[in-house]
């Protein structure tokens, strides 16, 4: 079994009553079976407490308004307070860590969704590397096709890595190869799965002895040598061109994208409101001239940040792009990364139009809210899973226009 930690996890530390958002409000926390039942088993006044504190049906905490039940004044958990960390449910014990299991590997990493977490992955200076090592023997149940599915992924996945920190190409065209890397990799992936293999070998690592279709290593292995190798970001550039210098299309686009987002279950506070409050004062209250001098001015303090903005893509690239071996779907997962980071930037461009300021704290603020409504939410990001499926404002042209 191969185990992965992303080395910049040592540094979190949580800044518990310090912390500016607290993650023991706004969603209700799950109770894993086994804390339940020591809750169950917990006698006395604390009992008691926990008896009422706890929604029995859908085994999680009670809310009392939007923070947990258990979240006292001086902003600490009662519950660690009277049982110790031990006795904390696993979703409090390790968010913001969170671990992902791909068969034959496991990774752990931290979530964008605590403000704090969000300060050491976005100043990460090993963006987002990897501590790996061998442990223990293979699960039985590992299959073949799975690990050869792990493995191609696993060459996409350092592929876009490659292709992001390349600063000798622009912001927009390194999100922009990203994504046509996804786009092409899926393609394949799915004409190499279409009608029946005649040996049944249903894998495709290798070129296949009987219909002679190839695998998808094979096709991850050459997609991402040809969008690596030396003039393809030259040649990528010229049909670039076609989707950059037309702001008013990308201003329409990135506000139908906000538009949408009116439709997702409310996480933060207020959310129902947010998206509208940001289209009025970008979209509104200023006319396309002012909308734009606004956004160039912010694009100059922006680009102070490369490192930062490069960790914000890295990080839904590793947090993601495995996941296609269980949906088949890494086209979504490149998808996901641009609407996220358009959406960020353009929140902080918001930010900034508001308060006349940029650095990295508004990137951390805007960062994190984004994630707590998004990532926080399985229903919202299936909502997105299910629009970038269906919905046109997501075709590839179109999500180019707004990276343009
Ligand atoms: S959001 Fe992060 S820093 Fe804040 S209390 Fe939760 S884990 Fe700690």
């Amino acid at each position: 079994m191969e185990y992965g930690i992303q080395k910049c996890l040592d540094k979190f530390v949580c800044m518990g009553a310090e912390c500016e958002d607290t993650c023991c409000k706004g969603w209700r926390i799950g109770i894993d079976k086994d804390s339940y039942k020591a809750y169950r088993r917990k006698k006395g006044a604390f009992g008691r407490r926990l008896f009422l504190g706890i929604d029995h049906k859908n085994q999680c905490f009670r809310l009392k308004g939007r923070a947990c039940a258990f979240l006292n004044q001086e902003g600490f958990c009662d519950i660690y307070k009277e049982m110790g960390r031990k006795g904390m449910c696993r979703e409090c014990r390790e968010y913001p860590r969170h671990v992902e299991d791909y068969g034959v590997r496991r990774e752990a990493m931290l979530c964008l969704s605590c403000p704090e977490a969000a300060r050491v992955i976005l100043g990460d200076r090993e963006q987002g590397s990897w501590r790996i090592w061998q442990q223990g023997k293979e699960k039985k149940d590992s299959r073949k096709d799975q690990q050869e599915c792990l493995e191609a992924l696993e060459e996409i996945r350092s592929a876009m890595v490659c292709l992001l920190k390349d600063r000798s190409v622009g912001w927009g065209q390194r999100m922009a190869m990203v994504l046509a890397l996804t786009h092409d990799f899926q393609r394949h992936w799915e004409e190499e799965y279409k009608g029946d293999c005649k040996d049944g070998c249903g894998i495709l690592c290798e070129e296949c002895s009987i219909c002679k279709r190839k695998g998808i290593i094979w096709w991850a292995e050459r997609l991402s040598g040809r969008y690596l190798k030396k003039g393809a970001a030259e040649r990528f550039a010229k049909q670039f061109l076609d989707f950059q210098g037309k702001p008013d299309e990308r201003m329409i686009r990135i506000r139908a994208w906000l538009r949408l987002m009116e439709g997702m279950e409310p996480v933060l506070e207020e959310w129902e409101k947010k998206p509208g409050q940001m289209c009025r004062e970008l979209y509104h209250d200023l006319d396309e001239r002012e909308y734009e001098e606004l956004r160039q001015k912010f694009e100059e303090k922006a680009r102070g940040l490369e490192q930062e903005w490069e960790n914000l893509a890295i990080y839904f690239i590793n947090t993601y792009v495995l996941g296609a071996m269980y949906d088949k779907n890494v086209y979504g997962k490149g998808k996901l990364m641009v609407f996220s980071l358009a959406v960020i930037r353009e929140w902080c461009l918001f930010l900034y139009g508001r308060r006349g300021r940029f650095g990295r704290e508004e990137l951390v603020e805007a960062a994190h809210e984004y994630s707590r409504q998004v990532e926080n939410s399985d229903k919202n990001l299936e909502f997105l899973e299910e629009q970038f499926g269906k919905n046109r404002l997501f075709g590839v042209r179109e999500m180019m226009a707004v990276i343009g």
